[in-house]
């Protein structure tokens, strides 16, 4: 095995493999793989202070490499702020901000301003995850107990975030997932009036045998309207401050800068997912392929970091043969790995393929009538 020069990770930790929500597309509750019924509820107090061993002992032998820790669940505000802290702070006594980013995607529906102080002591990034205005977020993100509303609840943990004396530093906004039987321009125009200035539209997960779980007469044609609405809208509103990450990552993709997203065919195995059990897996957004889609035989107990990438680097599936061809690859690149699966093989277009082309085309035709001809020859970028 050869291990990768760089040591760059990204541990993404399900320190709580439960959610107090039940959101109808979740790919952990909901998908091909329930494997999350035999693994504990959250990570044990020996695999938390293994988590900072393991950070530092990475640090040491890859002093140049870029460390992201990424606190995620189920719903990671469920470890509770007692315990919360003592993980912060046994982490940020080993490694500072300036060696470990250390980030956490939250339903918000827990948050408030006591952990956001929390947040701000060991400087934690955050992002809410949030669909729309209240009415939107209530259609599939409903409380698990009783089936009960959150949007508002969500609203309201969006304006705090905004408050937040730390907001320009620590918060990083909102990601949606895209509901094509809503308006995409009515999603932009509400984030960008609440006061948010960052935020994502991911496409809900699905592939060739996992259609949208949530949307039983999807159609290709609906998703690309909501996305060209939300392109369009986003334009229109004419504020370079207002960042809505798909959006620039496809523009710069056809201005030639290959994306570092995963939803845009980026390296993946740099990225591990440490279960509540300790074991290391791949993406677990591949749980939608099936049981053991993102298995490895890997466990923190005995395994580096530096194990997991070396048993991973080259061995995750590549663009298949008409990606590479098409028009769009720079920017799209082939998509979302899980967005590939037939069954059988990853060597497929995105499932999603009919949106990612023709967004690409909707934008392009757009850059196209505000940027000088030359721009698109001497950069090469894609015409199609
Ligand atoms: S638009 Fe479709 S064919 Fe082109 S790169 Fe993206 S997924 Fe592949």
């Amino acid at each position: 095995m050869t291990t990768p020069s760089t040591g760059d990770i990204l541990l993404i930790t399900k320190i709580v493999e439960r959610c107090n929500l039940d959101c109808t597309y979740c790919y952990m509750y909901h998908a091909a793989d329930q494997s999350w019924r035999e693994r504990p509820a959250r990570l044990s107090n020996e695999n938390l202070d293994r988590l900072t061993t393991r950070f530092t002992e990475h640090a040491q032998q890859y002093p140049k490499a870029g460390l992201t820790l990424e606190l995620h669940g189920g719903e990671p505000l469920l470890l509770g702020k007692r315990r919360m802290q003592a993980l912060l702070k046994r982490i940020r006594d080993a490694l500072s901000p300036e060696r470990l980013f250390i980030c956490l995607q939250t339903n918000a529906v827990l948050l408030d301003e006591e952990w956001l102080d929390i947040f701000a002591q060991y400087e934690v990034h955050i992002s809410l995850s949030c669909d729309g205005p209240p009415d939107v977020t209530n259609r599939y993100r409903r409380l698990r107990r009783d089936g009960g509303a959150t949007g508002q609840s969500v609203e309201d943990a969006i304006r705090l975030c905004l408050r937040w004396p730390e907001a320009d530093k620590l918060f990083h906004g909102v990601l949606a997932v895209a509901d094509p039987q809503t308006d995409g321009a009515a999603i932009v125009r509400y984030f960008y009036a609440l006061g948010v200035r960052s935020f994502d539209l991911l496409l809900p997960d699905a592939n060739y045998i996992s259609p949208p779980m949530h949307l039983p007469a999807y159609r290709h044609a609906d998703l690309l309207r909501y996305m060209t609405r939300a392109f369009d809208e986003w334009i229109s509103i004419q504020d370079t401050e207002f960042k809505i990450r798909t959006f620039r990552e496809l523009i710069l993709g056809m201005f030639g800068r290959k994306s570092a997203l995963d939803a845009f065919g980026a390296d993946l195995s740099t990225i591990s997912v440490l279960e509540s059990d300790g074991s290391y897996q791949l993406l677990d957004v591949l749980r939608i392929c099936g049981e053991d889609a993102t298995r490895t035989p890997l466990h923190i107990e005995q395994h580096s970091f530096a194990d997991f990438l070396a048993a991973t680097a080259g061995t995750l599936p590549k663009p298949c043969a008409r990606c590479l061809t098409c028009a769009a690859f720079n920017a799209c690149g082939g998509g979302y790995l899980p967005h590939r699966f037939d069954g059988v093989s990853y060597d497929n277009p995105s499932y999603f393929c009919d949106v990612l082309f023709g967004l690409h085309r909707h934008i392009l035709t757009h850059l196209a009538k505000v940027t000088p001809p030359e721009l698109w020859q001497t950069r090469g970028a894609a015409t199609g």
